[in-house]
């Protein structure tokens, strides 16, 4: 069955004396080791959708189910967990902290656990995509293709069976997009699934399924 699965999804924000309805009635599932594209103008509702298949908002109508589990019956301790557990998150921006290497940035969304196999799986990790020679570089010695790599390495670090990546080419060149989106392809042949949200028109020539988002509606 899909790892991630949203029905219904409706979101309003506040907005002046009324609401904004940023999803309209969205259903999703993801399979597996899928790659789905999820494209579309600005405000048309991607980062809204991104943040509830993340579990970093609430949808005001609907639910997001994980394995089969609706995340709306979760406590916040089980919700943190599941996202944990079967969330990785990559950004634009990258979000790499500046003064640490790349393998202890790799290390950081498995700090708490205190487990000594850490470093050897972030250590693998930046490996597998490419970087063991920049191990101990900072971001500001890395390129932008070597700084989302990182972050697809820290992504990984506590074995998500998710990736969600918000405009994860949006501020590389072409060529270093297409690196980093045949990182992501390597990852998907490993079952984990991959969600991207972008305007980045090679996208689709990576993915499995690419869907258009027009207006708070997903249309084929
Ligand atoms: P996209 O990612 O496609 O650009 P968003 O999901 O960011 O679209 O936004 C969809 C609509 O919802 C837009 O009209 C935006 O202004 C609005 N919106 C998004 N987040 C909020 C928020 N936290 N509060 C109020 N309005 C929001
Ligand atoms: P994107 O570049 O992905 O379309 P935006 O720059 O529109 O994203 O939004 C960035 C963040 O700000 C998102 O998390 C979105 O939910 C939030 N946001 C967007 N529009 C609004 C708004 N009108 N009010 C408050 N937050 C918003």
């Amino acid at each position: 069955g899909p790892v991630i699965d949203a029905r219904g999804l409706v979101k309003r924000y506040e907005s002046g004396d009324g609401y904004l309805e940023a999803l309209k009635g969205v259903d999703i599932a993801i399979e597996p080791g899928e790659f789905v594209a999820i494209m579309g103008p600005s405000g048309s509702g991607k980062s809204t959708l991104l943040n509830m298949l993340g579990l970093l908002d609430d949808p005001t109508e609907g639910s997001v189910y994980i394995d089969g589990d609706d995340t709306a019956e979760f406590t916040d301790a089980e919700r943190t967990t599941a996202r944990k557990r079967t969330i990785g998150f990559v950004f634009q921006n990258f979000y790499l902290i500046p003064t640490l290497t790349a393998l202890e940035n790799v290390e950081v969304p498995a700090l708490l656990d205190r487990d000594p196999a850490t470093r050897d799986r972030a250590a693998d990790l930046l490996s597998r995509v490419g970087l063991a020679e920049r191990t101990d570089h900072l971001p500001g010695e890395l390129s932008g293709g070597q700084k989302q790599r990182v972050a697809i390495a820290r992504s990984l670090v506590n074995g998500p069976r998710l990736l969600l990546a918000d405009e994860p080419t949006g501020n590389l060149d072409r060529e270093t997009g297409r690196k980093v989106l045949d990182e992501f392809t390597r990852i998907t042949e490993s079952g984990v699934a991959v969600v991207a949200v972008t305007h980045d028109p090679q996208l689709p020539d990576y993915t499995d399924r690419t869907i258009e988002m027009v207006d708070g509606e997903l249309s084929r």
